[in-house]
């Protein structure tokens, strides 16, 4: 059964109305109103299932004009067609029907074919542009659809072929827990909000889109300024957004200089640009080019080539020593990766660990250097070395697995390695990102006998405040830390100041990075306990780093 529209007859004489219903109630559910008021409750009440109306002139109470201006100016219900009822089809009543927004008119009497005929021509009618609408509009915010906005940015690159554009997008971070912690219709607001903050931004400078969930996309006449300064309008008014205060807004500009790539590649370009500052601080805004291109492509070759290079062992452990500062001895080493690579030689981990730490391969090649380590340990064991420890990476994304623990303590225990022989070295920055997590872990893995080293101290934003709450055995200077130390004598009491917190947390401290005889002096003369750097020697293979244990072992014993 197919469902019947319902139609609205407005029309105070009675036997007319009842005619009129009768036509079309072979076709349609009717409503009857007897004057405007009437029909304004009615409307009220079946906007949403009302088709058309037929609307008489001349009626008491409230007359048909007045009826029909009312509706056309309430958005509820100015979509809805009307058919004028009039006297005569003098021109003038024509007009005035026409003109009070009618989509069409009848002239008494009644003729039913032409009655039914218009009706089913305007409901029609109605309907198609309904469609057309819903497809050329994002029914959320109002925006261009995707495919509406993709062609008529290719429309207006045609007809301006001398005028210079940008494609702008935009992506919300982390809009999916937005959506999870507000809400999807407090989700939903924010989309709507922040759409008419960008049209609002826009103007009749250019037009705006949404490409998908979060993404929006402007086509724009070149001559805005693309800095991290150019949109604080926009983003501060989207800050206005209740609780958007924290919500960042990455931009991706892609210049089109190349108008035979589609506009959905542009879009992507431009995205891709937006996708490559993500999680930046104090980074809103970037550019598509070749570059970015260019890294994308190397970076999904290290993606499609990591599985088969961990299968085949082209993932090797080098070792860099570290000394005891007093007297030189070694006093361990530090486990750093390199890739073998078939093709390109020795790959250095600056390459790949940031990749693998965007794809998440990351804890699966820390955990094939872990059990590395052991191997070696057990070998060293085996033969005899005095107990030497090693320190390896662990990367954030190792912490939030809750098995850690369990996983290494079961690992040590497979190769026979006394956990402390294990030294762990978290990055600095992981215990300002999620401290409650992390804490709990580090505090599970001491428990457990690990040593833990906060790797990298200095580079971020820990304060030396935070350290007395931290479960930590050794402080790992960073670098750089030490270098500005050797830049700037105004900072030189820093490095003693740090080293004797440390010493009263009754933290052992560990300077990296050490290149030159000078920062030797100054570190060692400041307390540092470790030194490990290239003034001593540089990360080498285990077997290598092996032969000078052996060297230094027949030395002490000699
Ligand atoms: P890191 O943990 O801070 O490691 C120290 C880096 O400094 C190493 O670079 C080392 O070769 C380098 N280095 C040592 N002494 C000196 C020196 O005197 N001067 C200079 N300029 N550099 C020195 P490498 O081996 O290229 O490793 C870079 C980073 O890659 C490491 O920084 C670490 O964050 C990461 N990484 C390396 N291996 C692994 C791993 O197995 N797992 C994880 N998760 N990350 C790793
Ligand atoms: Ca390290
Ligand atoms: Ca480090």
């Amino acid at each position: 059964m197919v469902l019947k529209r319902t139609v609205l007859v407005v029309e105070d004489n009675e036997i007319n109305r009842e005619m009129l219903t009768a036509i079309l109630s072979s076709e349609y559910k009717v409503l009857e109103a007897e004057n405007g008021r009437e029909a304004l409750l009615l409307l009220e009440q079946y906007k949403e299932v009302i088709s058309l109306v037929f609307l008489d002139i001349i009626m008491p109470v409230m007359d048909g004009y007045t009826f029909l201006s009312i509706m056309k100016s309430d958005p509820a219900y100015s979509s809805i067609p009307v058919i004028v009822i009039t006297q005569s089809d003098a021109e003038s009543d024509e007009m005035a029907a026409l003109s009070h927004g009618a989509a069409d008119f009848v002239v008494k009497p009644y003729q039913p074919q032409i009655i039914l005929h218009r009706a089913a021509n305007i409901i029609n009618l109605r309907e198609t542009a309904a469609v057309v609408n819903q497809i050329k509009y994002d029914r959320l915010t109002g925006l261009y659809s995707k495919e509406f906005f993709c062609q008529r940015a290719r429309e207006i690159l045609l007809r301006n072929p001398d005028k210079e554009y940008d494609i702008i997008c935009s992506d919300i971070e982390h809009f999916k827990v937005y959506n999870d912690v507000f809400g999807v219709s407090a989700g939903d607001r924010l989309l709507r909000d922040a759409a008419k903050v960008l049209k609002q931004g826009v103007g009749s400078q250019g037009i705006c889109g949404r490409l998908s969930g979060d993404q929006f996309v402007i086509l724009i006449e070149r001559g805005w300024i693309y800095s991290n300064e150019a949109f604080p309008g926009i983003m501060k008014e989207i800050a206005q957004i209740p609780h958007a205060k924290t919500v960042i807004v990455r931009w991706g500009v892609y210049s089109v200089t190349d108008r035979i790539v589609s506009i959905e590649t542009m879009c992507d370009r431009a995205l891709l640009a937006a996708a490559s500052i993500k999680g930046q601080y104090g980074k809103y805004v970037a550019q598509y080019d070749e570059e970015l291109w260019k890294k994308l492509l190397r970076e999904q070759s290290i993606t499609d080539e990591m599985e088969e290079a961990l299968e085949k062992g082209q993932f090797e452990i080098y070792l860099q020593p570290k000394y005891t500062s007093g007297d030189k001895g070694m006093a361990g080493a530090e486990a750093l990766v390199r890739w073998r690579h078939p093709q390109k030689g020795m790959q250095s981990p600056g390459l790949f660990i940031p990749v693998f730490e965007k794809n998440g391969f990351i804890t699966r090649l820390d955990q094939y250097v872990w059990q590395k380590v052991c191997e070696i340990l057990r070998e060293w064991n085996r033969k005899g070395y005095p107990a030497v420890s090693v320190s390896v990476n662990v990367s954030r994304a190792d912490i939030y697995n809750a098995d850690l623990p369990d996983m290494l303590t079961s690992m040590v225990g497979m190769y026979g390695i006394n956990p402390a022989s294990l030294h762990l070295e978290i990055t600095e920055s992981a215990y300002t990102e999620n401290p409650g997590q992390l804490i709990e872990t580090v505090r599970c893995l001491r428990e457990r006998g690990f040593v833990i080293e906060m790797d990298d101290f200095g580079s971020g934003y820990s304060s030396l405040n935070m350290l007395t709450n931290l479960p930590i055995d050794v402080l790992k200077l960073d670098m750089q830390f030490i270098r500005n130390e050797t830049a700037k004598p105004e900072e030189q009491e820093i490095l003693p100041f740090i080293i004797s917190i440390a010493r009263r947390l009754k933290l052992r401290v560990v300077a990296e990075g050490v290149e030159t005889m000078e920062q030797f002096e100054r570190v060692k003369k400041a307390g540092c306990d470790y030194v490990q750097g290239y003034f001593f020697a540089k990360p080498m293979p285990a077997g290598e780093f092996e032969k000078l244990m052996a060297e230094a072992g027949r030395m002490i014993g000699d």
